[in-house]
């Protein structure tokens, strides 16, 4: 394992972190899986209160229990009202169910820029600074969803000592900012490393993307992230006994790719991107469409198969869309009606109907038509 300053925290953390948002359903493997991280050298542990149906904090107390050794324990308050009660009473239930007596980093759960300028700043911010003094955590952070603009004006208030924020190989979106961080000192967590379970699915396009080759897509993953020098952890969440194994390997590297790989993967990467483009930029100017069909999601998946060789993730996606309970909105390109109103609002001119066929024949296995 390799070991990396988190930002000026003075802590140091195993360049892989465990990410305990979706632990195995049998809480005892769950407990297993984590201290079989901890017994291989992870050293951080991230999680939140409402994380695997508010089980996760006291699962991961369960997994810390007794160990000498000392982790770096990460959750999160989510910031609804300005009330500083909320604040206090979600802290002391995070402690009681870590079973510790001070959290090391305490995070400002799903950060939005506009959240933190109306609800954050006034109160709970300063409710957050009065339980540091009183030593209940250590550093204040933040996890965020938002665009990279709002993520370096979050990182410019200099309110904060380290962040969680997504970054891989299909969404560099928050490189610069991660610069910025480490300029100003902070810690940098990333979430989603293999891209939310993208880059879990096998693609020779991305096990190929240096000389030599990686073993696997989720290695690549994974080096890319830690080939980042900003870049202080990578939090996975792991499911497996093996799964942990795996990626304790591909996170062991001294150096996990060489000036020359990432110059390689870099010119690749910006050349998938721009073909990636090509096909849609995602911006959603198309909708709404009538018939509810997810235009942007659709070609999304197509991308991935065409620009990231990712098919069998992305076919699994597509089979879900429209089916009572995804977690996607929309339709697939079969309930398309034909009304051409989305082709009037594309900014990029893209034929939707006819590539919404071609979407949906790359995206069934079956070769369909419409
Ligand atoms: S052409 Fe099809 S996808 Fe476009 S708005 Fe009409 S129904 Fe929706
Ligand atoms: S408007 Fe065009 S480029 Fe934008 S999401 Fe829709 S299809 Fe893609």
């Amino acid at each position: 394992m390799q070991y990396r300053p988190l930002g000026n925290t003075g802590l140091s953390v195993s360049s892989l972190g465990f990410g305990a948002m979706r632990l195995p359903e049998d809480p005892d493997y769950a407990v297993k899986v984590m201290q079989r991280s901890l017994d291989l050298g992870v050293n951080l542990i991230d999680t939140a209160p409402g994380y695997c149906q508010e089980n996760s904090e006291r699962l991961v107390g369960r997994a810390l229990a007794g160990r000498r050794e000392p982790v770096v324990v990460s959750t999160k308050y989510r910031a609804t009202t300005n009330s500083t009660k909320d604040l206090r009473h979600s802290l002391e239930t995070s402690l009681k169910d870590l079973g510790v007596n001070q959290i090391d980093i305490f995070n400002f759960w799903g950060v939005r820029w506009q959240m933190f300028e109306e609800i954050i700043r006034d109160g709970p911010l300063a409710a957050a600074r009065r339980a540091q003094s009183e030593g209940l955590f250590k550093h204040l952070g933040f996890s965020f969803h938002d665009s990279p603009e709002a993520l370096e004006n979050l990182i410019n208030t200099g309110e904060f000592k380290t962040m969680i924020v997504q970054y891989n190989l299909l969404d560099r979106s928050n490189e610069k900012a991660l610069t910025l961080a480490r300029q100003k000192g902070m810690g940098v967590m990333v979430m989603g490393p293999v891209g939310g379970g993208r880059l879990t699915a096998p693609s020779d396009r991305i096990r190929t993307l240096v000389s030599g080759g990686f073993h696997t897509t989720p290695e690549a993953a994974l080096r890319f992230v830690l080939a980042n020098p900003h870049v202080s952890t990578a939090l996975s969440g792991m499911n497996t006994l093996l799964m942990v194994e795996e990626n304790v390997q591909h996170a062991s590297y001294p150096e996990p790719l060489t000036q020359e790989q990432r110059k390689q993967i870099d010119e690749l990467l910006t050349d998938l991107a721009r073909l990636a483009e090509l096909y849609c930029t995602g911006c959603g100017y198309c909708l709404p469409c009538e018939q509810d069909v997810n235009i942007p999601e659709v070609f999304r998946l197509a991308n991935l198969v065409r620009v990231w060789d990712l098919k069998e993730h992305a076919v699994g996606q597509y089979a879900n869309l429209g089916q009572e309970g995804a977690r996607t909105p929309g339709r697939g390109a079969t309930a398309c009606s034909q009304c051409g109103a989305c082709e009037e609002r594309c900014p990029q001119d893209i034929q939707i109907i006819e590539q919404l066929k071609e979407a949906h024949r790359l995206l069934t296995a079956t070769n369909g038509v419409l």
